[in-house]
């Protein structure tokens, strides 16, 4: 069989532990057996980031501004026990957030939807997917015990000399506390564009929520200017589907329950750190997670949703059979693949990838599954298979496709 070609290079960012074992499973079973694919290769194995001084996570994520899109494997974000475990420099900050900060971008999380394996809730029959402005808020704030009596006032002092606006916070008559946020129209923005980027790239209605009428100046200046870049970017919204919907955010938690989904939402950082863990376990397991950074101009990262798998790769070492779910990591290659297909006008890459992610799904919907999803599986299966068991199953099934 002839090799479907891959005309740009995709960038490639090499992890940790048990997903760096499965990303050499994806691509020696699953990809370069039918593409000849070009990669630009970054390890983002913690030892070859501690022995760039992480110059490599800061030059992966410059090759990803300059090729468009990029697709990860899970990496270890140091703490204490890791700077020992790997003998490191330091604790190098996490390469996930260094990207996110280079690109300026948006990170926006999607279940996979598999009919055997079932949301909690009955009303989700599509996949519900949470983008989260990750700047500011509660998460950048400065915060004072308040000892007693006292007057607390925010006051912003003009860089151009001007006076000092004061605003009187609270009087305290004894004790309390008190914290100051802020956030900045330019991050606010970069989040409505990549919301939009990413509403439209997905052909999803997309939903916004605050809760505007309390905050009448902070909150509102969020509804504002997400319905500003609305607006600006009207046509091509229209142009591929895509409605607004703005609403308050108790109503949209409501409204969340009871749709049946296929929507993006958008959600301020505090919501979205919250949400995106009710919406994960609502809908059933981490290994069925994707996660893509998307940023302003659309240049996309995609990655799994999980970590490294730390436990299994133990197990791994000690020479013990394992049964790690392969499924969001091989969705970060087609989520990739396709993705560049698009944006190189190659539909043979796009339809490649979107029939290996079908093979993966029916392998899972014909019973053949990794041990995490057993236990949510419904009807119920009396077997499980091994990481590599997995991938040969979905081998199996793709080429019967590909046929
Ligand atoms: P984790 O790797 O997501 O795993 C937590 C547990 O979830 C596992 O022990 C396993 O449960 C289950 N699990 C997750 N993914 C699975 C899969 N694909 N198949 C089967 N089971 C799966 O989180 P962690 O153990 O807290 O973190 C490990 C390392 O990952 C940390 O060093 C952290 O820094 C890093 N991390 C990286 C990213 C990223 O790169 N995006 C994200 C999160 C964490 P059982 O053990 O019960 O089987
Ligand atoms: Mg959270």
């Amino acid at each position: 069989m002839e090799k479907i070609h891959v005309k740009t290079p995709l960038v490639e960012m090499d992890g940790d532990e048990m997903t760096r074992i499965i990303w050499q499973m994806i691509k020696d079973e699953l990809l370069t057996p039918y593409l000849d694919m070009p990669t630009v290769y970054f390890d983002l194995g913690l030892k070859h980031r501690d022995a760039t001084d992480d110059q490599v996570t800061f030059d992966a994520a410059r090759a990803t501004a300059d090729y468009g899109v990029a697709v990860k494997c899970a990496t270890i974000t140091p703490n204490q026990d890791r700077v020992v475990e790997y003998g490191l420099k330091k604790a190098w900050p996490s390469p996930n957030g260094t990207i996110r900060g280079i690109l300026d971008g948006t990170v926006f999380r999607a279940p996979i939807i598999v009919r055997n394996i079932h949301p909690m809730l009955r009303t989700w029959r599509k996949p519900i997917i949470i983008g989260r402005h990750a700047y500011g808020d509660v998460y950048r704030n400065q915060e004072y015990k308040v000892p007693g009596p006292g007057k607390a006032e925010l006051v912003f002092t003009p860089a151009d000399g001007g006076e000092p606006v004061r605003l009187t916070i609270h009087d305290f008559q004894g004790p309390g506390v008190i914290q100051g946020i802020h956030n900045t129209e330019k991050s606010i923005r970069s989040f409505a564009r990549a919301c939009i980027q990413f509403a439209i790239n997905q052909k999803m209605p997309l939903w916004f929520s605050t809760k505007d009428t309390i905050s009448k100046t902070y909150h509102a200046f969020f509804r504002d200017i997400f319905q500003e870049e609305v607006n600006a970017h009207k046509a091509a919204m229209d142009a591929a589907g895509v409605e607004y919907f703005y609403t308050l955010i108790d109503d949209a938690v409501a409204r969340v329950i009871r749709h049946e989904g296929g929507f993006l939402w958008a959600c301020m950082n505090y919501d979205g750190d919250v949400m995106s863990d009710m919406l994960a376990t609502g809908f059933g397991s981490l290994a069925l997670m994707t996660s893509v950074l998307v940023n302003p101009a659309g240049i996309m990262e995609f990655e799994a949703a999980h970590g490294t798998v730390q436990r299994h790769y133990y197990a791994h070492l000690r020479g013990e059979k394992t049964s790690t779910n392969s499924t969001a990591s091989i969705f970060a290659w087609t989520g990739a693949l396709a993705r560049r297909g698009e944006l190189d006008g190659t539909p043979e890459v796009e339809s490649f990838a979107r029939k290996l992610e079908a093979a993966v799904i029916e392998t899972i919907e014909g019973g053949e599954m990794t041990k995490d999803l057993t236990l949510l599986c419904d009807p119920p299966v009396d077997h499980y298979l091994t990481t590599e068991g997995f991938i040969h199953a979905v081998r199996a099934k793709f080429d019967a496709k590909m046929a």
